[in-house]
């Protein structure tokens, strides 16, 4: 099968959150099974090139229509993690790509609209045909309605549309200009069976769009896929789930183990494992060699060593993620013996502003480490390092960052939402717990939760260690999410090729 990908980010050289982890991993495993898989992003000035293989210009001088006119753009191909990745860069004057940055820009809705249009002109100009195309999120949202309006009409329609919702909170809210921008005719769209806000009647909704044209539309775990549906987590997208939920479905997000993995991460200084007999290793079981990690930690972050928890907790730091309550989760570890490290930015100054300070009121406490940018050799170190990892969200559509803590023996807490709640169980109160959980977003779920995890710590080593070493052994690979894809496409395709056969017996 040939699928194509196009998104915003990409691990490891695009990066903001989940999203770019989630179209490495899922396009990595397709591959694995033999697949033909690219991606398309746009070329940011400020990529990691140096996780690029062999880049090259592929397409010099590709026309693509933007507001009236005409602009050249270049297509480069490159390799990233053996897979093949096309990387847009547009000559437009307003240099949309060259920002330093990957969102967060006041015209991000004309950056990604002008990207859209042109990775679909870039695959109909070049004759790429795939069995499919995957979009993600409301950056690629208007290929979808593009690719049936317009690129349909001009005999561009083998392709099958699947659009993956990684959080419906962000659906690209923008004018019927907007679309005109991009050549449809923007008020035909203006309409609740089509493109209309269902909150803001003025406004076009590129999600919505994707929703509604896309041949099927996914999100990131079973249980954000019911959330979805009702108003609490909708966003005003509920009722449009609901029109379509017999082509919608919630498939996990799996963890991509080649990167994601104690026994062989590149950026630890040891590697350990739960098995007798570890990937790399001879020796018997190196559990152990977790503790050495965990002090390496602290001596980076200047903290001390001492017999003491470290909790962890690595965040977009948007109020999505309870950011109180990571807050008042901190407090209380350092009140109660525990030591915290936080890894974390926020794209919200005052956000960003309000960490800085507690940062700056903590600088003497050497049982906390505030880290406020983005750092992934960090952050596997905090995974590994920490005894516990917090994730106290106010919704999670999936939710990565429990299940890598799991991997490398850090025993989850978190809020039962999401996908938090199809990954992490409670080890009181379940059979086949693997961490703790709590309902409501309080600072008394919080503080109860955090004291239940100290008292099994600091008092049972044992069953805390048995803890660990089931966390470390529950498979969260891409295997079979992988499958629940490969299987949705599948059904698409043989969908149509049905329907076509069905055409010709008729004729
Ligand atoms: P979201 O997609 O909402 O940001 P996820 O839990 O799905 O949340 O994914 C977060 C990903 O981003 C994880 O891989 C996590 O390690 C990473 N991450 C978040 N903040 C940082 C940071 N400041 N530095 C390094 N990695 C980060």
């Amino acid at each position: 099968m040939h699928i194509v990908h196009i998104a915003s980010e990409l691990a490891p050289l695009a990066k903001v959150g989940g999203l770019a982890d989630v179209v490495l991993g899922l396009c990595r495993e397709l591959s694995w099974k033999g697949h033909d898989v690219d991606i398309i992003i746009p070329k940011y000035d400020c990529l990691d090139s140096s996780q690029i293989r062999d880049l090259a210009i592929h397409t010099q001088d590709l026309m693509s229509f933007y507001n009236g006119e005409w602009f050249h753009n270049t297509i480069w191909v490159g390799w990233v993690e053996n897979l093949k990745v096309y990387f847009i860069e547009p000559h437009h004057p307003r240099n949309f790509f060259n920002r330093a940055c990957f969102y967060g820009c006041d015209d991000d809705i004309e950056r990604y609209i002008y990207f859209s249009r042109l990775a679909l002109e870039f695959l109909y100009k070049k004759a790429i045909s795939p069995d499919i195309i995957h979009l993600h999120d409301w950056q690629t949202a208007a290929i979808a309605p593009l690719y049936y309006e317009m690129y349909n009409q001009i005999g561009y329609n083998k392709p099958k549309i699947v659009f993956s919702i990684h959080n419906i909170e962000y659906q690209g809210k923008c004018g019927v200009q907007d679309l005109e921008k991009i050549g449809l005719v923007g008020h035909d769209y203006l309409t609740a069976d089509k493109m209309q806000d269902n909150l803001n009647p003025k406004s076009i909704n590129l999600a919505k769009g994707a929703i509604v044209y896309a041949d099927f539309v996914t999100t990131v775990s079973p249980n954000y896929a019911k959330e979805i549906l009702t108003p609490e987590f909708g966003f005003g997208m509920e009722s449009t789930l609901l029109l379509y939920q017999n082509k919608f479905l919630g498939i996990i997000n799996g963890i991509d183990y080649s990167y994601w993995n104690p026994e062989i991460d590149r950026y630890l200084p040891v590697h350990y494992s739960s098995r007798e007999f570890p990937l790399n290793k001879k020796d018997r079981n190196t559990l152990e060699k977790k503790a050495f990690v965990k002090n390496f930690l602290r001596e980076k972050l200047c903290m001390t060593e001492n017999y003491s928890p470290i909790v962890g907790c690595i965040a977009r730091l948007v109020p999505q993620k309870g950011i109180e309550l990571i807050k008042h989760a901190m407090q209380f570890v350092i009140k109660n013996g525990g030591q915290f490290v936080l890894l974390g930015s926020s794209p919200i100054p005052s956000i960003q502003e309000d960490f800085m300070h507690l940062k700056n009121q903590l600088a003497d406490h050497s049982g906390v480490h505030f880290a406020l940018h983005h750092q992934e050799e960090l952050a596997h170190l905090i995974f590994a390092g920490s005894d516990m990892f917090i994730v106290p969200s106010l919704f999670e559509p999936c939710g990565l960052t429990q299940m890598i803590a799991l991997k490398y023996g850090s025993i989850p807490i978190v809020r039962r939402t999401g996908g938090l709640a199809d990954t992490v169980f409670d080890i009181d109160n379940e059979t086949d717990g693997n961490g703790y959980v709590f309902e409501e977003p309080t600072t008394e779920a919080v503080e109860k939760t955090l004291k239940r995890a100290f008292e099994c710590w600091f008092k049972d080593q044992e069953k805390w260690r048995n803890l660990m070493i089931h966390g470390m052994g529950i498979d969260f690979s891409w295997n079979k999410p992988s499958d629940e894809y490969l299987d949705l496409y599948k059904k698409l395709i043989t969908k149509e090729n049905d329907q076509n056969n069905k055409t010709i017996s008729i004729v």
